[in-house]
């Protein structure tokens, strides 16, 4: 059994130059972000687990990190139709209306 600290690390198995069987481990790579709502994959979200700055972590718009840019924007348009009164609540898809209800703050 492999002890916890190596557990979540990534497994190589490689050949040293001496001819001897040698297994490295490494860090594992994060993972794609997806999108909360359609679940496509996020741009603008790195794959490093160095420390960056705040606006380097996602894109610094609403629901940036969270939801994709189309996706953000039905939102934000839906939003305005209610505001408005052009949509009723009814007619807005309901995996939109949380996110909405979120923006409305
Ligand atoms: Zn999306």
């Amino acid at each position: 059994m492999v002890s916890k600290a190596f557990r979540r690390k990534r497994v190589l198995k490689r050949r040293s130059p001496s001819g001897k069987r040698v297994v490295i481990y490494k860090k594992r790579i994060p993972g794609v972000g997806h999108c909360a709502l359609c679940g496509c994959k996020l741009h603008g979200v790195p794959r490093i687990k160095q420390r960056l700055a705040k606006t380097e972590k996602r894109p610094e718009r609403v629901f940036g990190g969270v939801l994709c840019g189309k996706c953000v924007a039905l939102v934000v348009r839906d939003r305005t139709r209610l505001k408005t009164g052009l949509a009723s609540r009814e007619s807005v898809p309901i995996a939109r209306l949380k996110w909405i209800d979120v923006l409305k703050r």
